[in-house]
């Protein structure tokens, strides 16, 4: 069977997006979701992004936008959206039995070799596919939103997952313009979200504490490490921070870095009293109405794709 079509489930924020990305690299998607007339809906309003990426030189692969929707098509019925795909990626609710039941009808529609992929965010492999009989073709690969944007995709296996899925995920991932990364092993909050649960639980006890303003530790990172991180990462910038390299760096600030891990305090509650005055700093830098942040979101979205304009030409 040739390797060009992919199935996509469920057609909403990330459904939508990962179509976009998979149909830049030349691949046929069908979409399909549950609720009739949303996978057409869907495709509707990515013609409309394509045909403004276009416009603003920013449509990504080879192909225009016109030949790119050409090669969307939407369904109502599951059997029929992945008769003859290669690779299911699976996009509904972030709700474990839902997804559960969406792989074991998917199972029963396709072959023993078509590779099965969640978008979760937060759930593990070894729950999504537990009603999945052969897993050894399962994976979450999971996307950073907006996928069109920030290229990463989180690679994790089931216990049971096949060397060669995740190879195959891995070339697919990057064939399409995606910067795939693999997780050896399972794990709460795979990479990503492990290290910005980090970043958020200090950031968010030294705005409690009275340490620093909400405004200010944006603007530690924004202005401070995102501007190494967007192009190295922390493994790399220690490395290159000390004149002899890792080792050398950890003889000079290895204990520091100690003594500041062992100051850190509890996980914060996140709610109730203590979360109030850090909730209501930041309303009023950011108004929370539909209005303030849309406008930010776009501008969010704006920087974005400038980012990722001047990430090709490095
Ligand atoms: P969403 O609510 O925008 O879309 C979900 C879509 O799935 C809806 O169109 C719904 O009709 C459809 N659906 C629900 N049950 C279905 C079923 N049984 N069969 C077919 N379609 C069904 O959600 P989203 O933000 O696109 O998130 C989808 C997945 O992607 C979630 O697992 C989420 O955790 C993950 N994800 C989201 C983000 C993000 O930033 N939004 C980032 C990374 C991963």
């Amino acid at each position: 069977s040739k390797m060009d079509i992919v199935a996509v489930v469920g057609s909403g924020l990330i459904g939508r997006s990962w179509a976009m990305v998979f149909i830049s690299g030349g691949y046929n998607v069908k979409l399909y979701d549950n609720q009739p007339g949303q996978a057409a809906k869907a495709i509707t309003e990515i013609r409309k992004q394509l045909d403004e990426l276009e416009e603003a030189h920013m449509l990504r692969g080879q192909l225009k936008a016109s030949q790119q929707h050409a090669l969307l098509s939407s369904h109502d019925d599951l059997a029929q959206a992945l008769e003859g795909a290669f690779f299911v990626q699976e996009c509904v609710f972030e709700q474990l039995e839902v997804k559960q039941s969406v792989f074991r009808d998917i199972e029963c529609l396709v072959g023993e070799d078509v590779i099965l992929s969640s978008s979760t965010s937060c759930l593990v492999p070894s729950n999504v596919f537990s009603k999945v009989q052969n897993r050894s073709r399962c994976l979450v690969s999971h996307p950073v939103n907006p996928p069109y944007y920030v290229k990463l995709v989180e690679l994790v296996p089931h216990p049971e997952t096949a060397a060669v899925v995740m190879d195959t995920a891995r070339t697919f991932m990057t064939k399409v313009g995606q910067v795939p990364v693999c997780l050896r092993k399972e794990i709460d909050g795979f990479a990503l979200n492990r290290v910005q649960a980090a970043i958020i639980a200090e950031s968010w006890r030294l705005v409690q504490d009275g340490i620093i303003s909400v405004q200010d530790i944006d603007l530690v990172m924004s202005e401070g490490l995102g501007m190494r991180y967007a192009f190295i990462g922390p493994m790399e910038t220690m490395h290159l921070n000390a004149p002899d390299g890792l080792v050398d760096y950890m003889k000079r600030y290895g204990e520091g870095i100690r003594r500041v891990l062992a100051s850190f305090g509890p996980v914060p509650e996140f709610s109730g009293e203590s979360a109030k005055s850090v909730v209501k700093e930041m309303y009023e830098l950011i108004p929370n109405d539909g209005q303030h942040l849309s406008a930010r979101i776009a501008r969010r979205d704006q920087l974005l794709m400038s980012l990722a304009k001047l990430k090709e030409e490095h």
